[in-house]
């Protein structure tokens, strides 16, 4: 009885070990793809000096790059990137509004689309939900 008990560990064991190196190896995967897919595209960004408030496009790529490398993990929120404008730390991952050609930080509105518009209130996602409906 004690063998047959040692061996379901062991198997559970082995089993453990597989599934793991599978999302292992499927998550590497994914971030490659990731990567790839942003090959070519850019995204906005917003420099959050008041005095400042310039708004620019990286390549996506770069953002991430960027963000892997010096995101503390202790913190949730991205780290800031170099604002092309004034050189100060302080440019964030912004949206551009498709309406207005508003650039502004997503959430700016708290309990709403994190893409909303300030300016004219326009929503990507509200909208292609409508649609959807
Ligand atoms: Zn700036
Ligand atoms: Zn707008």
């Amino acid at each position: 009885m004690d063998f047959m008990k040692k061996k379901w560990v062991m198997t559970v064991i082995i089993i453990g070990c597989f599934a793991v190196s599978g999302v292992i190896y499927y998550h590497n995967n994914k971030t490659i793809d990731v990567f790839s897919s942003m090959e070519g595209k850019t995204m906005w960004m917003l420099c959050c000096n008041s005095k400042c408030r310039a708004s620019f496009e990286i390549p996506q790529k770069d953002y991430f790059e960027f963000q892997k490398e010096n995101s503390n993990p202790a913190s949730l929120g991205a780290a800031p990137m170099i604002c092309e404008k004034c050189k100060e730390k302080s440019a964030f991952a912004a949206e551009k509004c498709p309406e207005c050609g508003n650039v502004f930080l997503p959430n700016s509105i708290t309990g709403d689309f994190a893409d909303r518009c300030p300016e004219c209130k326009y929503s990507q996602t509200q909208e292609s939900r409508k649609k959807g409906q």
